[in-house]
């Protein structure tokens, strides 16, 4: 309320207490003097009626000044809080003021710190916002660029490409996402990735534009490179390197592909004989050079429309779009013609000869896989054959291999079966004829037949069953020998032929442990027969092996010495206890003057080196004489002893 109103009812009340007052008199008195004359009770009556009046205005008096001080309490209290809340939004305000401010800054510090460029620009396209990112990347001031427009800061070709993308985002409304070529204030060209999008005011109308650009050049030169890369790769992946020629995998490709066209076409593999021979002798460098002198063989053969392909190693795979058989007959004897010429690598002159099996498309497989199979079985042949020779696919083929699946499984059984069985053949001195040890040879009895161990070993060798089928050899060679050292008939030890798969088997030399724990059999009772193959299989890993075996205490001795190819150099290396020589050196000594030199040189050698020299395969007196004359040491052979069973083997030792 204001004070004039206020003033007004004070006014009024104060003439209506007046005018009841004055009322309130002259009625009274004129009611006292129309009750009485008397002068006692008029004054008794007037001071009744004053304390009448007196008494009532006070009641009044009381009522309106409760609802006097009442009312100032309200105003106060609401005047209080009005001053209160006038402070508060004194106060938001004020704060608001310096969030605003604080808000400005957060926007700007982020706009600033953005690793991509952000600008904006006007309906007129001229710039009003320019983040310190986009001065980088153009290499410009702040003030070179405000108020500029795009024609003022880059090329022309440039600022219309970029007017164009202006263009579209007012045209639509809508963000647009492009990659830009650009070139910056330093000349370099820059490849952006550059998002323009509508300015909009309140009412959704486009009042500029606003941009965020990122420089991906390096992203865009990197994705290049992947590219290039991918493509490389592709050629590496598909390249043999030593050859230049495509590989096992692009081959396979092909064979893929030629499937599916069902057109008729052979495939030769074509693998050198005994690469690894030379590989060992002169070098993986000098193999590698003369792979590359074979495949250019192979190029000279074969014409441009045949696929050559190098699939590893020493083999080849040729594919021929020819349905001819003749043809490619007339093909292979002229690659085997090529091939018998002498390789010149390094000044050295180097014979080879390889092997190949051949099968056709769609007669002899349908697929890359059967195709692979078929080829290799033919080649599995000739090289059977002897070798250096090709062999064409045949249904025949598939027989031999199902027969070879029917020995594996039936070999299984035989170990389950107890149809394996050791014989022993002894091993004598040519001077006194005393036995001086035995070999344990292994015998299959199946059903009634007895299947030489050359014709299952090499199957148990192939199927991996050798494992299994050596670890029996060993357990039960073991403990004949245990048996007869305790019987007190054999003093000497007892040879066990150990096969190259089975002594590089990663659990060899632990399995040989445990047998000798659980036989009780002594290492230096025992003689392991290992063969130069399987030396020359991997000789690192074999010289290490054999060294591991004389360490337990094993003696070693080198199986059919002189079929092997490059055995004197490995001999200085190998912790070889004895030599055997073999079989085919000795048979008809006399008549055969070469071998006569060979073996005067290898028992030559053997003395030489230290090293025990036993003759293998001696049947006759005469090949017998030969030996001693020339001072060997031991003879193994029919002559002494056929390989005997256990009992036959004990009694002997008996006598
Ligand atoms: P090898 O280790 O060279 O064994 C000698 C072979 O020559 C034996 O053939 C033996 O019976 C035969 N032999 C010995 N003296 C004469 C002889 O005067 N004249 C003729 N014609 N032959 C003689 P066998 O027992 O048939 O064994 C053949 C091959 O099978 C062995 O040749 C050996 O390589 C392998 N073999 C035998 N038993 C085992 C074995 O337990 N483990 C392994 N890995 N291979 C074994
Ligand atoms: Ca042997
Ligand atoms: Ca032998």
């Amino acid at each position: 309320m204001n004070d004039s109103k206020n003033l007004k009812h004070a006014f009024l009340i104060s003439i209506i207490y007046f005018t009841v007052s004055v009322l309130w008199i002259f009625l009274s008195d004129a009611a006292v003097a129309s009750l009485t004359n008397d002068a006692d009770t008029i004054t008794i009556l007037q001071t009744y009626k004053g304390w009448f009046f007196v008494s009532l205005t006070a009641v009044v008096l009381f009522f309106l000044s409760s609802k006097f001080f009442q009312d100032m309490h309200l105003q106060c209290v609401q005047s209080l809080e009005q001053t209160q809340a006038c402070n508060i939004a004194k106060e938001i305000a004020k704060a608001s003021q310096i969030e605003l401010v604080r808000y400005e800054i957060i926007l700007t510090t982020l706009v600033n710190s953005s690793p991509n460029a952000i600008f904006a620009k006007d309906l007129d396209g001229k710039y009003i916002l320019f983040n310190d990112t986009a001065l980088k990347m153009i290499n410009l001031p702040l003030k070179d660029v405000l108020g500029k427009s795009d024609e003022m800061l880059f090329s022309h070709q440039d600022s219309l490409k970029l007017k164009e993308d202006d263009k579209a985002v007012i045209a639509d409304g809508k963000i647009h996402t492009k990659e830009e070529e650009i070139v910056t204030n330093d000349g370099i060209r820059k490849t952006f990735l550059i998002t323009k999008g509508p300015l909009l005011d309140k009412e959704d109308k486009t009042f500029g534009i606003f941009g965020i650009s990122r420089d991906i050049t390096d992203q865009k030169k990197y994705e290049r490179y992947l590219l290039e890369s991918k493509d490389k790769f592709y050629n590496l992946s598909h390249m043999n390197l030593v050859t230049n020629l495509p590989n096992r995998l692009h081959i396979s490709e092909v064979l893929t592909e030629k499937c599916l066209e069902n057109l008729p076409f052979y495939l030769i593999l074509f693998d050198l004989d005994e690469f690894k021979i030379v590989n060992d002798s002169y070098g993986h460098r000098f193999g590698d050079k003369l792979l590359f002198e074979v495949s250019k063989v192979l190029k000279k053969v074969f014409d441009s429309t045949a696929f050559i392909a190098c699939m590893g190693g020493d083999e080849f795979g040729i594919i021929i779009n020819s349905s001819n058989k003749e043809e490619i007959i007339v093909l292979m004897q002229k690659l085997h013609d090529n091939l018998n010429k002498p390789f010149k690598i390094d000044l050295i002159d180097v014979y080879i000869t390889a092997s190949s099996g051949i099968c056709s498309y769609p007669d002899d497989a349908k697929s890359m896989e059967e195709l692979y199979q078929a080829a290799d079985t033919a080649m599995y042949n000739a090289k059977k054959m002897g070798k250096n020779r090709f062999s064409f696919y045949n249904a025949e083929f598939k027989k031999d291999a199902i027969a070879y699946t029917q020995i594996v499984t039936n070999l299984k059984q035989a170990i389950n079966n107890s149809e394996l069985e050791l014989y022993f053949q002894s091993q004598n001195n040519p001077l006194t004829s005393k036995i001086i040890g035995a070999e344990a040879l292994l015998r299959w009895k199946y059903q009634d037949k007895m299947i030489p161990p050359d014709v299952f070993i090499p199957i148990a060798e192939k199927s991996g069953l050798i494992v299994e089928i050596g670890n029996f050899v060993l357990k039960s060679g073991f403990k004949t020998v245990k048996k007869w050292r305790e019987l007190g008939i054999l003093n000497s030890k007892i040879a066990i032929n150990v096969s190259a798969r089975q002594l590089t088997h990663l659990d060899f030399i632990n399995t040989l442990k445990d047998i000798l724990e659980e036989t009780g059999c002594e290492a230096s009772w025992i003689e392991l027969e290992i063969t130069e193959s399987s030396v020359l299989e991997n000789p690192k890993l074999a010289i290490n092996l054999l060294w591991q075996l004389k360490g337990l205490g094993f003696h070693i001795s080198m199986d059919d010495f002189g079929t092997g190819y490059s055995s004197l150099s490995y001999l200085k290396n190998l912790p070889i206890d004895k030599l055997k020589i073999d079989k085919s050196f000795v048979t008809n000594i006399r008549n055969e003057p070469k071998n006569q030199i060979i073996v005067k040189t290898v028992i030559f050698l053997a003395r030489e080196l230290n090293i025990q020299i036993l003759a293998e395969g001696v049947e006759t007196q005469d090949e017998l004489d030969f030996l001693v004359e020339n001072k060997i040491d031991s003879i193994q052979g029919y002559y002494y002893s056929k390989p005997l069973p256990f009992d036959e083997m004990e009694k002997l030792l008996q006598k």
